[in-house]
């Protein structure tokens, strides 16, 4: 691949999970213990540490497979349930059914102008790859959102063992695209989006899609080039 080529953020980006991480939690205790009380503001402190993308200086290439991936978080979530006052046997089986619950696609909404602006700058001869500190069942997402067609290439951080914004990851993003004449990244995130992009050359470019969605930087990448 040459030419042109963005890069984009999934989550919060492209699309969003309804409650994130917290909604995750709390639908999973409900299946184990329906009358659980827990809020999603229970386990924001339980929470606030332990993904693998609040540590992007130290990979994580021995989380091999999707199995061993989610079992590393089990503690992490098990910990959060725990904190919010639920017994330790139901928390660590609520915890084991996060998984199931995170990556359900009909609890993922795609943004409501990702489409039209994935599909403007392809016309334009921009081509797309997604760069995601995500779970490993990204691919599986991006095709049920009805979103994989638009891309050429998917690097995903839990499949690659690094997240954003270690330099590495970008590389191999690179490397995938082709190493593009002309390459922009997209995202939500200051730090691990663009901060990540800028320190290996690459433009970035700051989106809040809830807000004012993603035309702003569509207008930016056909304007600047
Ligand atoms: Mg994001």
């Amino acid at each position: 691949m040459t030419g042109n080529v963005v890069l984009w953020d999934f989550d919060g980006t492209l699309a969003f999970r309804d409650g994130m991480w917290r909604g995750s939690l709390v639908e999973a205790l409900t299946e184990v213990a329906p009358d659980h009380g827990v809020t999603r503001a229970d386990l924001i402190p339980g929470l606030q540490d332990g993904f693998p993308w609040h540590r992007p200086d130290t990979g994580h290439p021995d989380l091999n497979t999707p199995d061993a991936w989610w079992d590393a978080l089990l503690p992490l979530f098990t910990k959060a349930y725990v904190g919010a006052g639920i017994a330790a046997e139901p928390a660590a089986r609520a915890a084991r059914g996060v998984r199931a619950r995170y990556t359900d696609a009909t609890r993922w909404t795609v943004f409501p102008d990702t489409v039209a602006a994935l599909a403007e700058l392809s016309e334009a001869g921009w081509r797309h790859v997604v760069v995601s500190n995500h779970v490993p069942e990204l691919d599986g997402l991006l095709r049920d959102l009805g979103l994989a067609g638009h891309f050429a290439a998917l690097v995903n951080s839990s499949q690659i063992g690094w997240e954003k914004p270690n330099r590495r990851i970008f590389e191999v993003a690179l490397e995938r695209a082709g190493h593009p004449e002309r390459v922009w990244m997209v995202g939500d995130n200051p730090v691990a989006d663009i901060a990540g992009a800028q320190a290996l050359g690459m433009p970035g470019i700051l989106v809040s899609p809830a807000q004012n969605g993603l035309r702003p930087a569509v207008r930016r990448i056909l304007t600047d080039g």
